[in-house]
């Protein structure tokens, strides 16, 4: 990109990835990654544990260095310039940042002076702590503070030299219904109060699809889908169905069903077929629309392989049917499989 696009792009733009890629040794662990998050938004990198989410986040806030590629934060490039960079973005880990032994303010004082703020940084942290009902008065060590007082403190240290940009590597990981609750109304109210643009990573689907504006799916290091929520929930067109079978079948009769489109995870079963004889068979069954075409569906296959099937779910079009579609392989069977090949890797290393 040349000229006058090139700076309109980086106007409007609060990160901007140019085929980012990372590898680690001979693992590629971020894989041509093209990014475009627009200021004031809050968008969300949606992937399964492993597809490279914390990847991006440490290569977009400095601490990292691509091995190919570029990407602008705030306008800046990441490895020219990286200390405007850092002035210009926040940070909010799922590792704890607090020192349990000091109070909030105490707290609040270390990361004013880590950002060389003058004498106002006091006044500024007490009105967002106002705004987060956090008492600035309180003297209790933060140790003893619940995980909602802590994110509401994170926060709040993450906002005090006023970023432009704030990330988020998977804000609610090990916490309770009500108190990630608690933080997507925070996150919003961040974006819309202090006009923040967001960067956040997560593997929770309902968290993407509430929280972001935007979003991109990763996989394996790649992404491979993005847009806004409803924009991805309208490349799947159709319903999906999801069939565990008690036994193996030929499956070919389902395909010459009027209204069946696809079936999503053939070539993956085809692949573990073999191995995994003995096993059940589970169909991602693409189809038109599920509640006309199940009655005629069941029928077909009933009047060939009687009493065959265990099991029916109707899946709606969701962020879990984009993924299904687009991988061949569902959101929590991606999880599962990189979890078990985390475990293998440890266990063998
Ligand atoms: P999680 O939610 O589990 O953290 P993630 O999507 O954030 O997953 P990354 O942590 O970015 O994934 O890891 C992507 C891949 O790169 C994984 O296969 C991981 O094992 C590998 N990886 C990450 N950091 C390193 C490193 N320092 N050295 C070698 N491999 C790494």
């Amino acid at each position: 990109m040349t000229g006058k696009n090139y700076f309109n792009d980086r106007e409007l733009h609060a990160i901007i990835c140019n085929h980012v890629t990372k590898i680690y040794d001979s693992k590629v662990a971020v894989d041509n990654v093209d990014l475009k998050i627009k200021y004031g938004s809050i968008f969300g990198l949606l992937g399964p544990n492993g597809a490279g989410k914390t990847t991006i986040i440490k290569m977009l806030t400095g601490l990292s260095s691509p091995t190919k590629g570029d990407a602008f934060v705030a306008g800046y490039d990441i490895t020219k310039n990286s200390v405007k960079v850092k002035e210009n973005i926040g940070w909010i880990s799922s590792e704890v940042i607090l020192d349990d032994s000091l109070n909030s303010m105490e707290n609040i004082w270390i990361q004013s002076k880590l950002h060389n703020l003058g004498k106002g940084w006091k006044q500024k942290a007490i009105s967002i702590m106002k705004y987060f009902d956090l008492d600035e008065t309180n003297e209790t060590k933060v140790g003893k503070f619940s995980t909602g007082m802590r994110k509401k403190l994170e926060i709040t240290m993450a906002l005090l030299h006023d970023p432009k940009i704030l990330f988020m590597d998977e804000p609610t990981i090990g916490l309770d219904v009500n108190t990630r609750r608690l933080l997507w109304n925070l996150i919003k109210k961040i974006n819309k109060v202090y006009g923040v643009t967001i960067l956040l990573t997560t593997h929770y689907i309902e968290e993407a699809d509430v929280l972001c504006d935007s979003l991109a799916i990763i996989n394996h290091g790649k992404i491979i889908a993005t847009g806004s929520t409803e924009e991805l929930k309208s490349l799947v067109g159709g319903d999906i169905l999801e069939i565990d079978f008690f036994s193996l079948f030929d499956f070919s009769i389902i395909k010459k069903i009027n209204g069946v489109n696809a079936i999503l995870n053939e070539e993956i079963f085809h692949k573990e077929e073999i191995t995994q004889l003995n096993n059940p068979l589970k169909l991602f069954i693409k189809v038109n629309n599920a509640e006309t075409i199940l009655p005629r569906l069941i029928s077909t296959i009933n009047s060939q392989y009687p009493n065959i099937i265990k099991l029916i779910r109707i899946e709606k079009p969701s962020l879990e049917t984009i993924f299904l579609e687009l991988t061949g392989m569902s959101f929590t069977d991606a999880q599962e499989k990189s979890q078990e090949l985390n475990y293998n890797n440890i266990k063998s290393s």
